[in-house]
């Protein structure tokens, strides 16, 4: 976490940074505050310190020559979560966070030591909170959950403090004047007091996000921060491509909230979905790439005969964004039930995914799956391995309706999984986000059937993430689906959409295979076809338009 730089390796690098001189107790940076970058110190002392929600201090190391003072935020040019102060006169060498990402790349063995020191920093600070802010409510509360749940998907400390049995949170709330109907609150490192924000406010409060340059025109703009969307961001930048990727929640997408994906290339063990996607997002900004988080995409201009060279995305905060080419990767949600208290259990007894983990938490015990897809049919097959019975609930009369009829044989097969056809869920009892019993009716009948399951699995299909599409001219499929090369009548580049320079990749694409893997692989491809785009495109303008291309 904490190497040290030889005397010939900072001569290496002096050419990518300015010496800076600071007298004894001067600050280097503050938290909340953009500091100049990351500094290797030539002489002196410098003490870096975290700064709790009451204005204490607590040493975290001190630099001396040839230690860098630095973590992720100086990477990204966002404000630090730390203070630190010269301990004596010093003398650094600042680099800025453009140059830093250009040392980075030129210098790849020193390179891969300072961003791995770089990560382990930030996931220090992330085990203490330190630099964080501190959300003042009770824990379980929804609105607590919500901002707990944006900055850990979203890689920033935190703290939460419960106003029930913590003294801080106490005195908080009452230097505050809070009443308690107003919370949560939520302390930002700058000192500034919300009630109850949203994600962007709060996002805005603690520098997660900033104004995007209006005037830039972008060589891709890439909307969602999902596998796809983030491969797509990683190849472009890394081939010099100037790029900005949008999302409206967190990095990582559905990835990122897989507990654990067991079947990613080079993963025996498996990864955490977070820890995969973690690793995509510092690489993309390691390129360069631009990445604002959260930025809702609500729509798409229409192409403008004036100026077809470009794609102009409107922003939920009234913001635009221009582009030369556009990549959709906005990604699809699983379809959820309509029960009240669905959400509660989504963590430990809700699944949308039937892999080895989830098949081992159900072993020995009954569950239920709702679906009459293939994918519920091969979920079904797959865990009536584990569980000592799969009830299989189907809303229609008849499996074979949606179902490959291999799948419909197979289950047949199966004397531990049970078909209820015409069979609703109606309701979910448990504690603590753990399920206890399912509740269901069948047909007409006015009697309900109450189970004693603790694990429910839903495969009710998939909707993508293309309302911010409508009235942009992209053809959807009848599900709503992004419409690619094969499928479009007209479109000759691959993955390339009804609309000339506007690809789309991932999950949102009509007929992808909704894998993580595939994902990747589509923004690596994709990024093959943007630059033979571009490179058109800047020889003869006239051939951008989609009938041109035809
Ligand atoms: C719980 C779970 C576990 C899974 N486990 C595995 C596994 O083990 N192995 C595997 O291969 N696959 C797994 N999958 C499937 C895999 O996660 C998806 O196939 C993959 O994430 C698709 O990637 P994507 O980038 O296309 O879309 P997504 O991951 O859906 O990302 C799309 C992103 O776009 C953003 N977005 C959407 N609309 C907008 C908008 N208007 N403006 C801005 N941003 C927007 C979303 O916030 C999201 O971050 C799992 C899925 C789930 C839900």
């Amino acid at each position: 976490m904490f190497p040290v730089l030889e005397p010939f390796e900072i001569e290496r690098v002096r050419r990518f940074g300015k010496v800076r001189s600071y007298d004894d107790a001067a600050a280097l940076v503050k938290v909340g505050q953009v500091g100049p970058g990351l500094a290797i110190i030539l002489t002196g002392q410098v003490e870096v310190a975290r700064r709790d929600e009451l204005g204490h201090s607590t040493p975290i190391v001190t630099h001396g020559p040839g230690s860098f003072m630095g973590e992720l935020a100086q990477l990204a040019g966002r404000p630090a979560l730390i203070d630190a102060h010269a301990r004596e006169p010093v003398q650094a060498l600042i680099i800025s966070p453009d140059q830093l990402r250009a040392l980075l790349i030129a210098e790849a063995e020193l390179g891969e030591r300072i961003m791995r020191a770089l990560i382990l920093r930030r996931v220090g600070l992330l085990e203490t909170g330190a630099g964080g802010p501190v959300i003042v409510g009770h824990p379980g509360n929804g609105d607590v959950l919500r901002l707990e749940g944006f900055l850990r998907r979203n890689g920033h400390p935190r703290q939460t403090l419960d106003p029930d049995t913590d003294s801080e949170a106490k005195a908080l709330i009452e230097r505050f004047h809070i009443d308690p109907g107003q919370l949560p609150i939520v302390l930002c490192p700058g000192g500034q007091l919300l009630r109850n924000p949203s994600e962007r406010e709060l996002a805005r409060c603690i520098g997660l996000v900033r104004p995007i340059d209006p005037t830039r025109v972008y060589d891709v703009a890439i909307v969602g921060a999902g596998p796809a969307g983030l491969a797509t961001a990683v190849y472009a930048g890394s081939e010099g491509l100037s790029v900005l990727v949008l999302d409206c929640r967190a990095f990582g997408g559905q990835a990122g909230a897989s507990a654990r994906i067991e079947n990613y290339l080079g993963f025996p063990t498996g990864i955490t979905g977070i820890a995969l996607m973690a690793r995509a997002y510092n690489q993309a900004q390691k390129f360069g790439v631009e990445i604002a988080i959260p930025d809702e995409v609500t729509g798409l201009d229409a192409e403008d005969d004036l100026a077809p060279r470009r794609v102009v995305l409107r922003m939920s905060n009234n913001e635009r964004v221009s582009a030369r080419s556009l990549v959709i990767a906005s990604g699809a949600r699983y379809r959820r039930l309509s029960i009240p208290n669905l959400e509660a259990f989504e963590g430990a007894s809700v699944h949308y995914w039937a892999s080895p983990l989830e098949a081992k938490l159900c072993a020995g015990q009954e569950v239920a799956l709702v679906g009459a897809g293939n994918s519920a049919g091969q979920a079904a097959v797959y865990l009536a391995n584990q569980a000592v019975k799969v009830w299989l609930l189907v809303r229609g009369d008849d499996l074979a309706a949606s179902m490959s009829r291999y799948l419909v044989d197979r289950i047949r097969g199966l004397p531990n999984v049970e078909v209820l056809t015409r069979t609703s869920v109606t309701g979910l009892e448990g504690h603590d986000g753990m399920l206890e019993a399912i509740r269901w009716r069948r047909g007409a009948s006015r009697e309900e059937v109450r189970r004693p399951i603790q694990h429910l699995f839903l495969f009710i299909g998939a909707e993508p993430n293309t309302d911010w599409l409508s009235g942009s001219g992209v053809a959807l499929d009848a599900k709503g689906f992004v419409l690619t090369d094969a499928d479009t009548t007209n479109k000759l580049r691959p993955l390339e959409t009804s609309r000339g320079g506007v690809f789309a990749i991932g999950d949102v694409r009509s007929g992808s295979v909704k894998r993580v893997a595939a994902a990747v692989g589509e923004g690596a491809q994709v990024v093959a076809t943007l630059h033979a785009y571009l490179a058109t495109a800047e020889r003869n303008p006239a051939v951008l338009t989609s009938t041109a291309i035809r």
